[in-house]
């Protein structure tokens, strides 16, 4: 069987068994444009529409089960409807979902990140990845009082102007690979605000920050490159990264939005190695939108509205009381004895797909670490974002 027949053979299959997707995805496009509202969900011929999740399965429109291992992009950590996170978003619901007022439960969250996370002093939440890797940069700037921002190539920060800037590695390695804007509508001067270097090679941040620290405000690096394909940081690149940092006093941000969930404190704590600021998002709102932003207090203290010009950062939704509630619930349930267990679940996994591949003698590799796993469709060792 050639490649495209068995492409062709697993489309009907799917065709047969999902005839409600399809009637769910032409009703949809007749008000969603392509009947799809987050791009990284829809592929062809057309995608599955979930009824509902329990555990680690999820059931489709048309009554298949799915065992569930993307879990809404890794920001389910227990899975769908763990009774202790649908006890405390019930009960807070109840309540109401938000107040324009601060609550206790707010300060309790930022507490249980803090006591987890040696450089999280202070906190600040918004409602998405997104939002926390763009305020990241802005406190970034507003703190230095420099404008740009060194990224990687092939880093992925969501999806705001400034983090859509080569998110897909580029496929020459060189000390500064030109930037590339990501999406239509991005403006040309967001590309005099970002800098990029290739991943895993202090050699270019150091020659970058060198001619430019005096421009450059922080440098932002996921510590395990996630959407580049779950690419890991190389023993002493985190921790080189510090020190240039200090060196060419510049910032340092850690995003952990997915890499969060590995440890206690993320990667950071695994690594031994403090960032300034560090971006959390996923798992810390227990299946709810979130996003954090948090960091030295120092650093942090430019959020204090008590202080005259204190740095904007609002939102209608910030903190309410029914994802902070989901959060509290959900990290009380992520102790280090549940965090080894899922790491080992992902080590399994790892080394079962790997072994899978090799008995196949496919051409093909799993990338990732604790609970992470990723497929890369080479038989080449992955070193830089795919
Ligand atoms: N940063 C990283 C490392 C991510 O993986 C993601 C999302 O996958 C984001 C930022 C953006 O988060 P969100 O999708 O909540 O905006």
């Amino acid at each position: 069987m050639t490649t495209h027949q068995a492409v062709q053979a697993i489309t009907d299959e799917y065709r047969r068994r999902t005839p409600q997707s399809l009637a769910h995805c032409q009703a949809a496009a007749r008000v969603l444009p392509g009947g799809d509202t987050r791009r990284a969900v829809y592929f062809r011929p057309y995608p599955t529409f979930i009824q509902r999740g329990e555990g680690c399965v999820i059931y489709d429109v048309d009554g298949n089960r799915y065992l569930d291992f993307n879990n809404n992009y890794t920001s389910l950590i227990h899975g769908h409807a763990h009774p202790a996170v649908v006890e405390a978003v019930q009960a807070q619901v109840a309540r109401g979902t938000l107040y324009a007022s601060p609550t206790a439960c707010q300060y309790e969250l930022a507490g249980m990140l803090a006591e987890r996370i040696p450089s999280v002093e202070r906190v600040r939440f918004c409602n998405s990845g997104t939002e926390a890797t763009m305020m990241a940069m802005r406190l970034a700037r507003a703190y230095s009082g420099k404008d740009v921002i060194l990224k990687m190539d092939g880093g992925y920060h969501g999806t705001h102007d400034f983090a859509e800037i080569n998110i897909t590695a580029s496929a020459e390695i060189e000390t500064r690979p030109p930037l590339r804007k990501e999406s239509q509508g991005i403006p040309d001067c967001i590309l005099d605000a970002m800098m990029v270097v290739p991943f895993n090679d202090l050699d270019a941040v150091e020659e970058t920050l060198t001619a430019y620290n005096h421009r450059i405000a922080a440098v932002i690096v996921e510590p395990m490159m996630n959407a580049g394909g779950l690419v890991a940081s190389r023993p002493g690149y985190l921790s080189g990264l510090r020190e240039l940092a200090d060196k060419y006093g510049v910032l340092l941000i850690f995003d952990e939005i997915v890499t969060f969930r590995l440890s206690l404190g993320g990667w950071q704590l695994l690594d031994k190695v403090m960032p300034d600021i560090t971006t959390l998002g996923k798992i810390i709102g227990g299946g709810l939108p979130v996003g954090a932003i948090g960091g030295r207090a120092d650093i942090m203290e430019m959020f204090n509205p008590t202080r005259p010009h204190s740095l904007k950062h609002s939102g209608t939704f910030n903190g309410n009381s029914v994802t902070v509630e989901a959060g509290i619930a959900t990290l009380k349930e992520y102790g280090r004895k549940e965090i080894d267990r899922v790491n080992e679940l992902g080590k399994r996994l790892r080394r079962g797909i790997a072994d899978a591949f090799q008995a196949c003698g496919l051409r093909a590799n799993v990338t990732g670490r604790g609970s992470l796993a990723y497929i890369h469709w080479t038989g080449q060792e992955i070193a830089t974002a795919s």
